[in-house]
């Protein structure tokens, strides 16, 4: 793993899956923005500290997805750190019901099976309208950058660097990507323009690394979730049950017939068909006695 500093005390830190934030309180005491997956605590952050004699105090998390806050149990074990959450964020992954919901998965317990050891309960909640958020004394500007999941948040540190965690995703990674996840496209739409508003020394990504400028990267991943939104609704010009549309998604991007790959692309695919139906974008009729979704 690789910390590189960044602008006063804010930090980067390069780990094998997400780039991560780490603001310096004082020369041992230490803020993780994110904290990556299970493993990347325990294989890469807690030696990483352990061998630069880290005090982690606080962890300001961006969303509740495994790879951004999937170490937080394990770290909570070691450092006993303070935890950071929207509202909304922390009750989401609350209860394996709340998962279900979430994951459109057909099992109740598949959250609670397989990610068992991921539990966690924040110890400060971020509320909808709040823009400021104090820790250890040092201001911490909240970005309210929702729709990549519910209620997604990006924090300021007070050396004014954003870590805006899966708001807009790298180059290389966008380009990549058949099919970026967004929970509602609409708001990932204005959480992407909203990031042109602001000024920042340095911009961290969680999956592209660091950004001085984030202008062009901005146009680019809102032309990605323009174009996927025409591509997709043009499957629907003949009416298709959400399987049918999944499918027709699955087969353009060559997508493998594994149960893991097709659940992901249900995912994706639903909040594109809420999209359609919010938009008017689409109607929605029954035939067969399958609720089908056609481009009007
Ligand atoms: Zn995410
Ligand atoms: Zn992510």
């Amino acid at each position: 793993m690789k910390m590189s500093n960044l602008h006063g005390n804010t930090c980067y830190l390069e780990t094998r899956n997400a780039g991560l934030g780490l603001y310096h309180l004082n020369d041992k005491d230490v803020i993780l923005l994110d904290t990556g997956l299970k493993e990347t605590a325990e294989k890469e952050l807690i030696p990483f500290f352990q061998e630069n004699r880290f005090n982690l105090k606080g962890i300001l998390c961006t969303h509740f997805h495994y790879d951004h806050s999937g170490g937080i149990p394990s770290l909570k074990k070691v450092y006993k750190p303070e935890v950071v959450f929207h509202y909304t964020e922390n009750i989401l992954t609350e209860s394996s019901y709340n998962m279900y919901w979430i994951s459109y998965s057909q099992k109740f317990k598949s959250y609670d099976l397989t990610l068992p050891e991921y539990k966690y309960y924040a110890d400060h909640v971020i509320g909808d309208d709040q823009e400021v958020f104090s820790f250890f004394d040092q201001e911490f500007k909240i970005l309210h950058t929702h729709g990549h999941s519910p209620y997604h948040i990006s924090y300021i540190t007070p050396d004014n660097v954003a870590y805006i965690g899966d708001t807009i995703l790298g180059d290389k990674i966008l380009d990549k990507t058949k099919l970026p996840y967004s929970f509602n496209i609409a708001d990932d739409l204005k959480a992407k323009e909203m990031l042109r508003k602001i000024d920042c020394e340095k911009y961290i990504l969680s999956h592209g690394g660091v950004y001085e400028n984030i202008d062009t990267l901005i146009e680019k991943n809102i032309d990605n979730t323009l174009s996927k939104i025409e591509l997709l609704l043009d499957f629907l010009k003949e009416p298709l049950s959400f399987d049918g549309f999944i499918a027709s998604i699955a087969r353009e991007f060559n997508v493998s017939e594994d149960i893991s790959k097709i659940d992901y692309l249900q995912r994706c695919g639903r909040a594109y068909v809420a999209y359609f139906q919010d938009e008017k974008f689409v109607e929605t009729i029954v035939k067969d006695h399958q609720i089908c979704f056609r481009k009007v």
